[in-house]
């Protein structure tokens, strides 16, 4: 990676980024290139090359000939690991210019971007672990001729296409798994944020990483997305982003029946009881709803708040807002950064329209903010007087707006988080251990937290019920996923013939 000498702003030109196939930097003539303007700072900072549905053959059919050589999937695991210390090390070596393209493409402030930075390298070390230690069953139990073993195989090549609201860690939430096994890959990062992806495919090769087992072929979804999920010499796809998109993933996908892996939307409560520490569940889903400037797909989206406890709950939680230091990208004291381009921010205000259409009102904040030159920044927004049958309740947003509700008693609280398309993700809050862990058992959500939110480490699985995915990233669930299962039997000794 080129080092880059002044970290503090928007570079004085943008960066033009090629593809990475089969360990070579690619920058033809012919290629075409998108600009990709910063959302805190409006100007042009990357062009993105777009790449083709013959670039997609290309990265495959070279990921597939590392795959057959078996200089990665046949790699002892310890080897492995070894590679993905060293990658992890590599990161934490470039975590300062990591950062800053992170910021600079998708808009987060700058200690947001580093610590995602950090905690990619934590899931590259855990992952090390993984590839040691991945192991399968043995069947001793089929009397003296005859001995089972069951073992996990990498799959071959696997395609992992993200999204632009969490670039860096989404990424890291993946590759590793998916490598730890010994799989190949070509990756699809958003075209909106290419950088930190090929910046990976770069350390990982300094690593020691085989050339041909990572790939990453930027442009666009509907021509390098579509071609990866359609592409019949790939065996398991990871896709993140809309429940829409994920659909026609799926359908592409079904072109020579990959194994399919989906982490879509989620319109994520936040229960509050009255018994909770009010303060406490104030700050978190403030958190819960800034982070990321709500472009999050486990944000909290819905806050479903005990009836009685509304009034003083509602005051704490606007405090909160209010203090949300919202700023340039790069000033390290800033909390909540940029919305990603100017077609989602008109997006979300839609929905603050279409919330006073549906009879609600904003009751605090939506507003745009000049922080920076072309910066694109919002405040947060409570929206009061929602019921949970209303689109604000039930939709999507991506973006810094709570719909507030109240509820009285558990089962109805239940109710209105259940109440979803959606289930990816849940928080509840009380003090009360027993009211905790049985709301906690029935609300829909593969990622759940009880008095706090949006917290974990690589170790547990991520993922959705219903219309927010299929399958499971992460932990050691998300090194399986990415293995086929084979199953031998073993005769043992001279043969009982069954022809005599
Ligand atoms: P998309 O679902 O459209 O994009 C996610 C990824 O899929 C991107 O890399 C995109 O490419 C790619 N893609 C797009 N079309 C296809 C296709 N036909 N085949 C294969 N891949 C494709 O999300 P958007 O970025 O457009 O965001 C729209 C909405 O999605 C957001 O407002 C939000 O509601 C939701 N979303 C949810 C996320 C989550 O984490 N669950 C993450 C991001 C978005 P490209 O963008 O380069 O065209």
């Amino acid at each position: 990676m080129n080092e880059i000498s002044k970290l503090s702003g928007p570079p004085q030109q943008p960066k033009r980024l090629g593809l990475f196939i089969d360990g070579k930097n690619e920058q033809r003539d012919e290629l075409e290139f998108l600009p990709r303007s910063s959302p805190g700072y409006g100007m042009e900072v990357t062009h993105v090359a777009l790449g083709t549905a013959a670039d997609v053959d290309k990265a495959v059919a070279a990921a597939r000939r590392v795959f057959d050589r078996g200089s990665w999937s046949r790699m002892p695991g310890a080897e492995r690991a070894r590679i993905l210390v060293k990658a992890a090390a590599l990161i934490r070596e470039h975590a300062e210019e990591l950062a800053y393209w992170e910021t600079l493409e998708a808009g987060k402030p700058i200690s947001q971007s580093r610590a995602e930075i950090n905690d990619g390298a934590g899931h590259y070390e855990y992952c090390a672990g993984l590839a040691q230690t991945l192991h399968g069953q043995t069947f001793n139990t089929y009397g003296d001729d005859l001995f089972g073993l069951v073992i996990r195989e990498p799959m071959g090549v696997v395609a992992l296409i993200n999204p632009w609201n969490f670039p860096f860690i989404v990424l890291s939430e993946r590759l590793p798994y998916i490598l730890a096994s010994g799989n190949s890959v070509v990756i699809k990062p958003s075209e909106m944020t290419s950088y930190t992806t090929l910046a990976m495919a770069s350390i990982l090769q300094e690593a020691g990483l085989p050339d041909g087992v990572v790939n990453v072929v930027t442009g666009t979804g509907p021509v390098v997305g579509q071609a990866l999920a359609e592409h019949r010499d790939v065996e398991a796809i990871s896709f993140t982003g809309s429940t829409r998109t994920g659909e026609a993933v799926l359908r592409a996908s079904t072109s020579n029946f990959k194994k399919t892996s989906l982490e879509l939307g989620g319109k994520n409560p936040q229960i509050v009881f009255a018994d909770a520490d009010l303060e406490d569940a104030a700050d978190g889903v403030a958190f819960g709803l800034c982070f990321n400037a709500g472009q999050c797909c486990v944000s909290g989206s819905r806050l479903i708040i005990e009836k009685s406890a509304q009034e003083e709950f509602v005051s704490l939680l606007s405090e909160k807002l209010k203090r949300v230091r919202i700023g340039d990208n790069f000033d390290s004291a800033s909390q909540m950064g940029a919305i990603v381009s100017t077609q989602h921010r008109d997006k979300i205000e839609s929905y603050l329209t279409l919330a006073q259409e549906e009879g609600g009102h904003v009751a605090y904040g939506g507003e745009r903010l000049s922080i920076t030159e072309g910066g694109r920044f919002l405040r947060p927004a409570l929206l009061a007087g929602i019921t949970n049958n209303m689109r604000v309740a039930q939709e999507e947003i991506f973006g810094p707006v709570l719909s507030v509700m109240t509820f009285e008693g558990q089962d109805q609280a239940v109710q209105i988080a259940n109440d979803s398309p959606y289930g990816l993700a849940a928080s509840i809050w009380t003090k009360n251990i027993d009211k905790a862990l049985g709301m906690i058992r029935r609300v829909r959500g593969g990622r759940t937290w009880i008095n706090t939110t949006i917290a974990g480490g690589p170790g547990q699985p991520l993922g959705g019920y219903r219309q927010s995915g299929v399958g499971r990233e992460g932990g050691l669930t998300g090194v399986e996923e990415y293995t086929e299962v084979k199953s031998i039997h073993v005769g043992v000794g001279k043969r009982n013939h069954w022809i005599s």
